[in-house]
């Protein structure tokens, strides 16, 4: 059950549309909604009753954040695949064989901990990139909705196993489209919507090059008949590009020529994509999840995304998987972003605190259709709020300013998390998870999953 909650004397980070950064401001909150926002002595004379009040001096409050490209399954995979490897590579030799030995009890391990990762560090809403049925969908969603995190889960749709057209790695997770699919349909009937809403199930189509072009044509119907989003990786790195120019194409032109360009369509990386690629993509209505740790780890390039901004493709952030980020803090993700392009660009203009600020909170909301409900701080949106502590060394002084929060803050100065009017963190602790048991729970399952893969 939520409690009415009003928050005082804060600075809110609003990310409407004009961007607004209120002090000394309260927020009020019942049942799963933002009631009412203004001076905090304005507040105090609604006569509202609060069940629970927090005195937000020396604090901020930010949206929920969202994180738009999520590897439920990477989370216990972090460490375990060595560092400096390529992706090609370290998909083949390393991450293929680790999810090939993922069990049920193992995937949804993961997800917990992942989930668990994400509440602590003030992500509340995420898009999860592709799921094999192998991993234990059902018991992830389980972990979704008994964490009260907001999560939309993809169905991994692979039937071209063909990975690597200068003969690298074949995709080990291939399967019968039909069976996919029909996993899909099932999925959605018994499990979307869950949880008041806060549970999706999306299509999750791995790659173009593992994806034939009838596949996508069907897939791109799939999701419009059920009213459902797909998400995909797209021009990761330059073998994605070259794949695409063997077949006659660019990754952005066979996304529009299969339907797949759309609203709630992720595309996740976007590394090499042509400018005519952004064209198209924004022209649709599409977004791109940039992962700019990822793809700096991997040495995968340096995604367009100043471009893509000047061009108004919807761009929101994702911090991709365990061994390849090694977190899941989008507030670090954020800095690294702002850091990325400003670096890339030789130019300290390039990119704006507040430009990356939107791209983990209101584009996130858009990228999953969710625009109208989440991603800003609003009368009659959801309550999905996040409390950043100043009170401590590292943040002092306490400006309370965006730049504080990118370049100072990390995941960890999250003191509260709300989602839907609930506490999922409360004082820096979690409301919903036994976090010693799942602890104990990784070790275990990592110790077995070692095993398994034949890694030990
Ligand atoms: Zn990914």
């Amino acid at each position: 059950m939520s409690k009415s909650i009003l928050i005082t004397h804060a600075t809110v980070f609003t990310m409407d549309t004009n961007n607004r950064v209120l002090r000394d401001t309260g927020v009020y909150t019942e049942g799963d909604r933002i009631i009412s926002i203004g001076p905090s002595e304005l507040l105090a004379r609604q006569g509202f009753r609060p069940e629970i009040t927090i005195d937000g001096s020396g604090k901020v409050i930010l949206p929920g954040l969202i994180d738009t490209h999520v590897h439920l399954i990477e989370a216990i995979m972090r460490g375990l695949v060595p560092d400096d490897v390529n992706l090609h590579l370290w998909l083949k030799e390393w991450l293929w064989p680790l999810q090939q030995a993922c069990d049920a009890s193992i995937g949804i391990t993961s997800a917990e901990l992942c989930i668990a990762e994400m509440l602590r560090t003030g992500t509340t809403c995420f898009l999860e990139a592709q799921l094999h049925s192998n991993w234990g969908i059902e018991g992830m969603a389980r972990a979704v909705l008994d964490s009260g995190i907001r999560g939309n889960l993809s169905k991994m749709v692979i039937d071209t196993p063909s990975y690597d057209p200068t003969g690298g790695a074949s995709h080990p997770f291939a399967e019968d489209k039909g069976h996919s699919i029909n996993t899909f349909r099932n999925l959605h009937r018994e499990l979307n919507g869950k949880g008041e809403g806060r549970l999706g199930i999306w299509l999750g189509v791995n790659n173009p090059r593992a994806c034939s072009d009838d596949l996508g044509r069907e897939l791109n119907q799939v999701a419009i008949d059920h009213n459902t989003g797909l998400t995909m990786h797209v021009a990761e790195t330059k073998v994605d590009l070259d794949n695409m120019s063997a077949r006659g194409t660019t990754p952005g032109k066979w996304l529009e020529k299969t339907g797949l360009a759309g609203q709630m369509r992720v595309f996740a990386h976007g590394v090499w994509l042509t400018e005519q690629d952004i064209s198209i993509l924004e022209k649709s209505g599409a977004s791109v999840a940039h992962c700019p740790s990822s793809n700096m780890k991997l040495g995968s390039g340096v995604a367009p995304v100043t471009k893509m901004i000047q061009s108004r493709l919807n761009v929101s952030l994702g911090c991709d998987g365990g061994p390849s980020n090694d977190c899941y803090d989008l507030i670090r993700e954020m800095k690294t972003a702002a850091l990325l392009h400003k670096v890339s660009n030789l130019d300290p203009r390039a990119i704006t605190a507040t430009e990356v600020l939107r791209m983990a909170s209101i584009n996130g909301a858009k990228a999953i259709g969710l625009e109208k409900e989440i991603g800003s701080i609003e009368v009659g949106k959801k309550a999905d709020l996040v409390i950043i502590d100043l009170h401590d060394v590292r943040l002092y002084p306490p400006q309370g300013s965006d730049s504080n929060i990118l370049y100072a803050a990390s995941g960890t100065d999250v003191s509260h998390v709300i989602i839907d009017g609930r506490f999922v963190i409360e004082d820096r602790k979690f409301s919903t998870i036994d976090e010693e048991e799942l602890l104990l729970k990784t070790e275990r399952e990592t110790d077995r999953l070692l095993r398994v893969a034949g890694k030990t």
